[in-house]
């Protein structure tokens, strides 16, 4: 058992709870930086030859081991805005309004299926948002039909989407299961009402447990709850009673994510300062008294903010190194050539990342007139590739081999991140990190600062003009 083997419980009991890390770590690694959903990173992409990208993409056609498709669908509409917003979405109070955004989505898929080889197995089908469930049933299901009718799922495929507890239908609900969906992750942020009030997403602990009791009434296990931290009235009160009901209702997966405060992005977060943001050394503590009463509940920690039941398909995809992190944030299925569908949909194909237009009108003129809706992107070098391979290491399993990735790029990996490791002593001189033998490996202490020590490897960030693109690592 290796010091990051997320078994080892008790050691992360003793070692790795962030309430645990002295101040002065706190306000010396508390800087701005990327949770690293792609290498390079989405401030970095830009202008690309799209015969190039196409070229990469068409070229992924002919792999003689196919690691399959992931298909991203995006619908950026909710019927009100949560102040802590980060994401694509704009607010429409008539879910008809996203009548003609489906049958520009199913064009899309035309589009890029005269690209992408339609026989490529498809492991893996997300919708998220904005809110999945915004979408009038009837749409929902020419949607769910129309995918299935472009693409060739799987068998064995995780079909998942992103619900709005408080809004989702019984008659929604059964329309993803009939789809095959097996998957299905709520919003549920938090449940102490004082805290949903300030973020402005009232919702009754009570709607919650009723989607849940539907899902599981009709055979669906695989339940995923989002919840946050950082945000205003949040302290270690509210942790335990966030911990205590998630126990209760008991979903196989939780995402404890760390509230992003980008209001230079995002200018309606600024609403929330005047409540009062927990400072880092309170966020530590309130996420430390989450993760631990989940783990004594039975819950494994998984990369940087994940938990999952042993069984859960993302502890196994742990145990069996194809643990993945892209734009959803932590899933499964390393390897899969991501397709992105919908206004600001980021793909990854191979050695590209490219991003769909993020305005509805530039998205649907484009679509609507069969030409690509792509509009920034990047094409990675194999330098690139070997980087991102190391980051995504870091960030699923805690360590990373300098020597398997020299071979599996065909470049000195060691003499390329020489520099980089310099730049670890730091870090490795706090306890956070350790290297030698060609390895490089985050300590249980460390593991709160995965993404200080990711940016240490990250060849384009010292090119960045912007630091405050980017929410406080702590
Ligand atoms: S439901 Fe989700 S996407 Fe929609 S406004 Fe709230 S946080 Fe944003």
């Amino acid at each position: 058992m290796t010091d990051s083997d997320p078994r080892d419980l008790d050691a992360w009991l003793r070692s790795a709870d962030p309430r645990r890390i002295p101040a002065g770590l706190i306000e010396k690694y508390a800087v701005r930086g990327p949770r690293y959903t792609s290498y390079p990173t989405a401030p970095h992409f830009g202008a690309v030859d799209l015969d190039e990208l196409y070229g990469r993409w068409r070229e992924r056609n002919a792999l003689a081991e196919d690691p399959g498709l992931s298909l991203y669908l995006h619908i950026p509409f909710c019927r009100t805005l949560c102040r802590f917003c980060g994401c694509h979405t704009h607010i429409r109070r008539d879910p008809a309004r996203a009548t003609p955004y489906v049958h520009d989505l199913l064009a899309e898929m035309d589009f890029v299926g005269s690209i992408v080889e339609r026989a490529r197995p498809v492991r893996q089908v997300a919708l998220g948002g904005g809110t999945p469930n915004f979408l009038l049933p009837a749409d929902l299901e020419r949607l769910l039909g129309g995918i299935e009718e472009r693409w060739r799922i799987a068998r064995d495929a995780e079909l998942s989407a992103e619900l709005d507890p408080r809004t989702v239908t019984r008659e929604q609900l059964d329309i993803f299961l009939a789809h095959g969906f097996n998957r299905l992750s709520l919003g549920v942020q938090d449940f102490d009402p004082r805290v949903l009030e300030a973020v402005r997403r009232t919702q009754d602990g009570l709607q919650v447990e009723a989607v849940v009791d539907h899902l599981r009434s009709r055979g669906c296990m695989e339940i995923n709850f989002d919840l946050i931290y950082g945000l205003p009235r949040q302290d270690e009160d509210t942790a335990a009673s966030m911990a205590a009901k998630t126990l209760e209702l008991g979903p196989t997966r939780i995402a404890l994510y760390n509230y992003a405060h980008v209001p230079w992005l995002k200018p309606h977060q600024k609403k929330l300062e005047p409540l009062g943001l927990p400072d880092a050394a309170l966020k530590a503590a309130i996420q430390g008294t989450v993760a631990e009463a989940l783990i004594k509940g039975g819950y494994l920690p998984i990369g940087m903010d994940h938990f999952a039941r042993p069984d859960d398909r993302l502890a196994r995809a742990f145990f069996e190194g194809t643990l993945h992190r892209n734009f959803m944030g932590y899933t499964t299925g390393r390897g899969l050539d991501q397709l992105a569908f919908g206004a600001s949909g980021i793909s990854g194909v191979g050695s590209t990342y490219a991003q769909d237009d993020r305005t509805l009108e530039g998205w649907r003129d484009a679509v609507r007139s069969s030409r690509s809706a792509l509009v920034r992107g990047f094409l990675l070098d194999p330098e690139d590739e070997m980087r991102r391979d190391l980051i995504l290491d870091l960030f699923c399993n805690f360590a990373v081999d300098l020597s398997a990735l020299s071979s599996r790029w065909g470049l000195d990996c060691p003499g390329l991140v020489e520099a980089d490791l310099e730049r670890l002593e730091p870090m490795i001189r706090d306890g956070l990190v350790r290297e030698g033998d060609g390895r490089v490996e985050v300590t249980l202490e460390g593991r709160p600062f995965i993404r200080n020590v990711c940016m240490t490897f990250d060849r384009y960030l010292e090119q960045d003009p912007a630091e405050r693109r980017y929410s406080r690592t702590l």
